[in-house]
């Protein structure tokens, strides 16, 4: 249950340990949980607690999975949103639902909302205009901004175009912390392969750290739709078990999808 409508939320058991590699973003957000978990440690010392993290980075890196691990390690309300959803034809429309979210989430508190794509909704607003799309920016501004110091609910929002941002939203006390999530390097994939086929049954023949090697470029996604496709050919061949072969017809197909969908750009 990822929960897309507004005001639904779910409790993700999701762990860092569901997470593979990224040992240094993890560090980081082991704060954040810390945060969440203490607060009075922090407000004792007269520290602000940080409201807003964004998370930069290609598309199938782990952005929504280490969001809902955050969620699982502090048993926080999980409100999994995109910000395209937000973005009505209506004027009014997407701010009322920006208010009914933060109504819901500090009612449901500690919570983490996220927002994928925020650039959906905090694309730079224009000049004097006060269309759909600036009002509900405001409405995330000013929600932001309002938030009670004792709500406990943060916001992690996702871009691959940090670009096109409003630097409204990177003020002090908005998004202010920002985390690169990069596609894995070959230690990540290993460990990411690992984390996907540890309920599989593998023939001696897979050797994962090769796996690694051959994937160079692809993303967590990518891997896991490798490790499926794999078990997937497995069954259509009435096997018991998941050989090279498998694996290396599964890298094959989804490194052709890659290369028909590049070529379709060119
Ligand atoms: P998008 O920007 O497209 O929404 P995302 O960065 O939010 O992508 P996720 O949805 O978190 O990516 O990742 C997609 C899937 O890829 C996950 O459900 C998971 O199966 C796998 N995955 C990605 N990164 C990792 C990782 N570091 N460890 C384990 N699985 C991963």
């Amino acid at each position: 249950d990822t929960g897309k409508d507004d005001g639904t939320f779910s409790k993700p058991k999701t762990t860092f340990k569901d997470v593979a590699g990224l040992d240094e973003v993890k560090e980081e957000l082991f704060e954040l949980v810390d945060f969440i978990k203490n607060p009075e440690k922090y407000k004792k010392m007269g520290a602000t607690i940080p409201k807003g993290v964004l998370f930069n980075g290609p598309p199938g890196t782990g952005k929504t999975l280490l969001a809902a691990s955050v969620a699982g390690e502090t048993n926080s309300a999980f409100f999994n949103t995109t910000g395209s959803e937000f973005v009505e034809k209506y004027v009014g429309v997407g701010a009322k639902r920006v208010r009914t979210l933060f109504e819901k989430a500090r009612k449901e508190s500690p919570s983490i909302i996220f927002i994928d794509e925020i650039d959906a909704i905090g694309a730079k607003r224009h000049l004097e205009s006060n269309n759909e799309k600036d009002q509900t920016l405001n409405q995330l501004l000013v929600e932001m901004d309002g938030f009670n110091k004792d709500s406990n609910v943060i916001i992690i929002g996702a871009t691959n175009r940090l670009d096109l941002l409003d630097e409204a939203l990177l003020r002090p006390g908005r998004f202010d912390r920002h985390i690169y999530i990069g596609n894995p390097n070959c230690y990540t994939r290993h460990e990411i392969l690992k984390v996907h086929t540890k309920n599989k049954p593998l023939e001696e023949s897979v050797n994962l750290e090769e796996l690694a090697k051959k994937t160079h470029g692809l993303s967590g996604a990518h891997l896991s739709n490798i490790a499926n496709e794999a078990a997937i050919m497995a069954v259509r061949e009435n096997k018991s078990t998941i050989n090279k072969q498998h694996f290396d017809d599964a890298i094959e197909r989804i490194l052709a999808g890659l290369e028909s969908k590049n070529s379709k750009l060119v």
